[in-house]
């Protein structure tokens, strides 16, 4: 900020605002083993801490050249960047300090050590600079949220996604519904307060309905659009066909293509036999069916009961036809559900070109060879094409199930006073506005969210 001036006092380093009586923290904020290491201190003694390392504040928001002493002996630990960034236009609201030193192991613990032995400081837990930042009010949960959407960011279409809901695309769509909300309550409201006198509005209520319909009808489109979901937890791709088609292969041959993603998470893999890929820049997971079948001896009930499931939210069924078996059926098969389905010509490297020929069901084919590598970069193409066609658009307004189930709680209170319009007295008519506004605050936290942010905190590493 050009605007800053320079000159520093000694009340910059003195606790203020919402830092007052907080604990000061540090942690290391860089991944391990890179050449340069960021330690951030948040906290009313951060000022104090950075002045005893490295001889004196620096401008604020201006990198500064120093040579980092421990504070009590002295001894000259490490020449690096020291920034101050004084509250509460910090990054946690709280005055925080920043120093890039070496990222050699021995460095960081000296460094790290000799902030630590300061009186008053302590680690930082998990998470703990976002939360601060959340509690002094700098962003809203939803941004919360999105920065570890974008800190855990793997493909390009979830950075992008993650990005826009960080830097608060979402919590200003909520926020604005909350609003309008709280303006129609406040109409009705007013027929409450001034049911005797003759000077309120004759109509509050009627002009506050098509406000509360307009709400709700955005509400409810909201909570169809599954694009968040698409995007954050990936499309669901179902592999079918008949036995030895070539589906195991395929998912291989996919997955050694792409191996950027692998799912690792305990559960999946082995219970429902997916495999999470990144296609062209997109996250989709592959349910092989096949495997479901031979599971189907094994596994108990409930895995199986999951895996249906799944296959019956598949964003696209992948149909594999052995084409050396013959051409492809006449009529697609019947699938237990009705999802979009592509058909995949396999071992075209066993048939002639007429076996590869398209089927007669109308849909997208492709022929492969999952074997020997033909057309599956073509698939691969198209699948990418597939999800971001899904994706597109403006950024979606619902991201994970915490924010649909708030929408969800909002939506049914505005249902419950659209049917009830004429026969809810005003009081009663409010209070499920209010409900609904309340549902809305939850998901950007400006309401009642003691309980959930240990949930949302905790999925942050040490040092954000
Ligand atoms: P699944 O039962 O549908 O999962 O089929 P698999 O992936 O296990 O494949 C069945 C057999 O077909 C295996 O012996 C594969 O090696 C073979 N196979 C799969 N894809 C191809 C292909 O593109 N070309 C040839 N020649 N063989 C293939």
């Amino acid at each position: 900020d050009v605007q800053e001036k320079s000159a520093i006092d000694k009340s910059a380093i003195a606790p203020r605002g919402a830092s007052g009586g907080a604990d000061t923290i540090a942690a290391v904020s860089s991944g391990s083993g890179g050449a340069v290491a960021v330690l951030r201190l948040s906290g009313p003694q951060a000022g104090a801490v950075l002045v005893a390392l490295a001889g004196r504040l620096p401008e604020p928001r201006r990198a500064h050249l120093a040579r980092l002493r421990h504070p009590t002996s002295g001894e000259v630990l490490d020449q690096g960047l020291a920034l101050w960034f004084p509250g509460p236009r910090s990054a946690t609201g709280e005055d925080m300090a920043e120093l890039q030193i070496h990222g050699g192991r021995a460095v960081v613990a000296a460094v790290l050590g000799a902030v630590l032995d300061v009186p008053g400081l302590r680690p930082a837990e998990a998470g703990e600079f976002t939360r601060r930042a959340f509690l002094n009010g700098r962003i809203d949960l939803t941004e919360a949220e999105g920065l570890a959407d974008l800190i855990g960011a793997q493909t390009e279409a979830q950075r992008r996604l993650a990005f826009a809901h960080a830097f608060g695309h979402l919590g200003q769509r909520v926020e604005e519904w909350r609003r309008r909300l709280i303006r129609a309550m406040a109409l009705i409201e007013a027929g409450i307060d001034f049911a005797d006198e003759d000077d309120v509005p004759a109509g509050a209520r009627a002009l506050a309905r098509p406000e509360v319909e307009a709400l709700h009808a955005e509400l409810t489109a909201a909570l169809a659009d599954r694009r968040g979901a698409l995007v954050r937890e990936g499309a669901l791709i179902a592999i079918a066909g008949l036995p030895n088609a070539g589906k195991s292969s395929l998912i291989n041959a996919l997955a050694q293509r792409d191996i950027a993603i692998v799912s690792d998470e305990p559960g999946t893999t082995r219970d429902l036999l997916e495999v999470a890929l990144d296609l062209d820049g997109h996250k989709a997971t592959l349910v092989d069916t096949a495997g479901l079948r031979e599971a189907e001896s094994k596994v108990e009930a409930e895995g199986i009961r999951r895996a249906r499931a799944r296959m019956a939210e598949a964003d696209l069924v992948l149909w594999v036809h052995d084409v050396s078996a013959g051409p492809a059926p006449e009529a697609a098969p019947s699938l237990e559900t009705e999802r979009p389905l592509w058909l995949v010509a396999n071992k075209i490297d066993r048939a002639g070109p007429a076996a590869s020929a398209p089927a007669a069901w109308p849909v997208r084919s492709f022929a492969i060879s999952a074997a020997g590598g033909q057309g599956l970069e073509e698939l691969t193409r198209a699948l990418g094409g597939f999800i971001a066609t899904r994706a597109e658009g403006e950024h979606p307004a619902l991201i994970r199930a915490r924010h649909r189930a708030s929408a969800g709680e909002a939506d049914s209170h505005l249902t419950l006073a659209l049917e009830q319009w004429e026969r809810l007295d005003d009081e009663l008519l409010a209070e499920e506005l209010r409900l609904a506004a309340r549902a809305l605050g939850r998901m950007t936290g400006v309401i009642g969210v003691e309980d959930l942010l240990d949930v949302v905190f905790r999925e942050f590493c040490i040092g954000k």
